[in-house]
């Protein structure tokens, strides 16, 4: 199914394609079609008025299912003419660019002993047709309450230049060091309000999906254990089930392994090993398990798979670092990486486990 995101704004997009690709839902940006200029005022009083404002504004020009979101940001033990609501950019008159933001709210942090408690509120609104119109603000869409501090990360999100001053509670650290950004944003969020409310499309959109036995409940772990989640072996039990590493011949329980010197894709060039941690060199079972699960997918049609983060087979945001001290480091394990390279997209299962039938 294919659905407009009314942005143009690449991070955002991005963010979300991520999130509904895993349903079958293929977004197009306003960059990617050829759309007349929509004036848009964006006077609403909240994030759900100017979500709405902005997919009838799309739908009434273009004519096709469209959706847009809005956020509001709001500040703990602040008063209501500090709180930037859905004028996060906007300071009186001037608008803000992504530094003066930065500078702005780090100096607003400031002025309330160098941390304040902050929660972004989100909205959506789906426009179908001019009768199917569905809205959402809601606790389940809202992010995690996380913390606005005064001293800015290095680091700069294009997109969300707000990233850099926020701070997620539990640990104390900036979301710019932490793996995933994604709580902030509420991502499953919006993945259920797909689902609800597009279900019955969205199962025919579905093409067939390859998912790592191990998350499934089969005993193919490394140590003999599975890696079951009920939830992903629920919504997909009609899977293709596949555990490359099995597949390449190797045994249940086995050794642990990992890349050494590389990552997947030199594993597949030859320029990169994966050995056990007793120092045995298994690279030739992983390769074969990785060309045994393409043979699998393409055998069965799948355009996507979920398979379990983390493993130096299945992993699809990161691995372990080669040093069997648990260190993990961004990258993607080798049957991923084949997968990729063969047009068929990847998730882990935390991009699925806790989304709705
Ligand atoms: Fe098999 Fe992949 Fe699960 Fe490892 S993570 S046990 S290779 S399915």
């Amino acid at each position: 199914m294919k659905l407009l995101y009314g942005t143009s704004n690449a991070a955002k997009f991005e963010f979300m394609q991520k999130r509904v690709e895993s349903l079958g839902i293929k977004l197009l940006s306003l960059n990617d079609i050829d759309a007349p200029g929509v004036d848009i005022d964006e006077s609403g009083n909240d994030p759900l008025e100017n979500a709405r404002i902005k997919a009838l504004a799309y739908y009434e020009a273009l004519k096709i299912p469209v959706f847009s979101c809005d956020s509001g940001l709001y500040f703990d033990g602040v008063d209501e003419e500090q709180q930037p609501g859905v004028h996060v950019r906007r300071v009186g008159a001037q608008t803000l660019t992504d530094e003066e933001m930065i500078e702005y709210y780090g100096n607003l942090a400031e002025t309330f002993g160098g941390v304040l408690t902050a929660r972004y509120k989100n909205a959506i609104c789906l426009v179908m047709d001019e009768e199917n119109i569905y809205e959402h603000m809601a606790d389940d869409i809202a992010s995690e309450p996380f913390l606005i501090v005064s001293k800015p990360h290095a680091k700069r999100t294009a997109g969300f230049p707000l990233d850099c001053l926020s701070v997620e509670i539990e640990s104390g650290k900036y979301y710019n060091d932490l793996e995933r950004i994604g709580k902030i944003y509420a991502e499953d969020g919006f993945v259920k309000f797909f689902e609800r409310t597009l279900s019955g499309k969205l199962k025919k959109a579905r093409g067939k999906v390859l998912v790592s036995a191990c998350l499934m409940g089969e005993a193919c772990r490394y140590d003999g254990n599975d890696n079951l989640i009920p939830e992903v072996a629920e919504k997909f039990k009609d899977a293709v089930l596949c555990c490359p590493e099995v597949l390449g011949g190797l045994l249940t329980p086995r050794m642990p392994a990992e890349i050494v010197s590389g990552n997947a894709e030199d594993v597949l060039d030859g320029n990169a090993r994966i050995v056990t941690k007793a120092g045995e060199d298994v690279t030739a079972e992983f390769l074969a398990g990785a060309y045994q699960s393409l043979k699998l997918a393409k055998e069965n049609d799948v355009s996507m798979a979920i398979l379990k983060e983390g493993s130096p087979s299945c992993g699809s945001c990161f691995v372990h670092d080669g040093t069997f001290t648990g260190n993990k480091i961004s990258g993607v394990g080798v049957t991923t990486a084949l997968l990729l390279q063969h047009g068929i997209h990847v998730y882990s299962e935390e991009n699925v486990k806790t989304s709705p039938q």
